[in-house]
């Protein structure tokens, strides 16, 4: 094989999609519960996704990041707009840059505006940030940090609470970056109380609250940031996955333009493609929002997912999660895999998400024949595995 073989991909693989439902080159049909891991926010082949690559690529797609740029500055007042707060942006191509990118932000604010250099940044035990030098070494989970990739970066601590975390805040210390709802490590949402005391702690200090909305921004929980749904106003905002429907982009929000000319950049980041496709994505997506849409997709949702839990008592202990980024924890973690497979031979595509819980991250416009049609799939592969 030509491929390093870092993945454990499945004996599947697609030719075509439409909506929240993906076809193998047999023709066989699959409910994508999944979006590509959260990616395809509007689904497969949407007509607004399409037409915004057709129509930019006929003009332009890159020119690169030594001349001005409109379709950047339009996607970044956007975001502002939806995140009804002026921020500074920087665009990259993925969530790892993203968050890269914040820790060298919170790097450069820690080591200029304080007496004493301020460097380290704290994260939860149970996180994921990414799988760079840096971004492992600020995910907590230990599994991410096996000896072959020594010497890990310094400066990264983590603990398994947020108030550990508060009685931890020390002299060195500079940012507190968090997942608000934990999407690699079993989709847990972060508690709404901690989150706001902490937010006072770090704004009374004057240190930052980073929040990783790569997996849970962008609508993903039902809010245009999962921190607005938390009523907190963080210093630094990373988001990636769904920002442009399929079009890889990572984007770095921040109250500060810390950076001074050359501390940081990217070649392919923040694009003409790209720039134009999240801008349109976001619009779509504002939408489907004011509509009411979303909300009615999320209440449905979430009912069908209820019911799994009910009609199954002794397989799942309960449902956990916010708006369309979901799970269903398990009684038996051995279960999961089975399931997993399960549901791929009935037609239906879920996630995994730490040791015991089946992830959903549908598209956010999935139809309510999709749902259903998943649904039913889902409790087949259940009766069956
Ligand atoms: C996926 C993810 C990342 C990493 O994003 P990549 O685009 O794979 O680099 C970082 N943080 C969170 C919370 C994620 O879910």
């Amino acid at each position: 094989m030509a491929l390093m073989k870092v993945f454990s991909r499945a004996n599947l693989s697609f030719e075509s999609g439409d909506g929240a439902t993906l076809y193998d080159k047999d023709g066989k049909d699959y409910i994508d519960f999944t979006a590509g891991i959260g990616v395809n926010s509007l689904g497969h082949s949407n007509k607004t996704v399409k037409k915004a690559i057709f129509a930019q690529s006929e003009k332009l797609i890159h020119a690169s990041n030594l001349y001005q740029n409109e379709a950047q500055e339009k996607l970044a007042k956007k975001i502002c707009e939806l995140l009804g707060r002026e921020m500074y942006a920087f665009f990259c191509n993925s969530g790892c840059e993203a968050n890269e990118c914040a820790i060298k932000l919170a790097r450069k604010y820690g080591a200029t505006k304080f007496e004493n250099k301020k460097y380290e940044i704290i994260t939860l035990s149970n996180s994921f940030h990414g799988r760079t030098m840096a971004t492992l070494q600020a995910t907590g989970q230990d599994k991410f940090h096996p000896d072959c990739f020594a010497p890990y970066m310094d400066g990264f601590k983590f603990y398994d609470t947020i108030d550990e975390i508060i009685e931890n805040i020390g002299d060195k210390t500079v940012a507190v970056m968090l997942e608000l709802v934990q999407g690699e490590g079993g989709i847990k949402p972060l508690e709404v109380e901690s989150v706001r005391k902490l937010a006072r702690v770090l704004r009374d200090k004057g240190l930052l609250l980073i929040t990783d909305e790569v997996q849970c921004g962008v609508y993903r929980t039902g809010e245009f940031v999962t921190s607005q749904l938390y009523g907190v106003k963080p210093c630094i905002i990373t988001f990636a996955k769904g920002m442009a429907g399929g079009i890889p982009i990572g984007c770095c929000m921040s109250v500060g333009d810390w950076f001074g000319t050359g501390d940081h950049g990217s070649t392919f980041g923040g694009n003409h493609l790209a720039m134009s496709v999240g801008l349109a994505v976001l619009k779509k997506l504002e939408k489907l929002k004011k509509d009411g849409d979303l909300d009615k997709t999320i209440a449905n949702f979430t009912k069908k997912l209820d019911k799994m839990v009910a009609k199954y008592p002794n397989l799942f202990i309960k449902r956990t999660g916010l708006g369309l980024m979901q799970g269903l924890v398990l009684k038996e973690a051995s279960n999961l895999g089975k399931i997993y497979e399960s549901a791929m031979k009935n037609g239906v595509l879920i996630l995994k998400s730490g040791k015991d819980t089946i992830r959903f991250l549908p598209p956010l416009n999935i139809s309510k024949a999709e749902i259903y049609e998943g649904f039913k799939r889902l409790e087949k592969a259940l009766e069956e595995f």
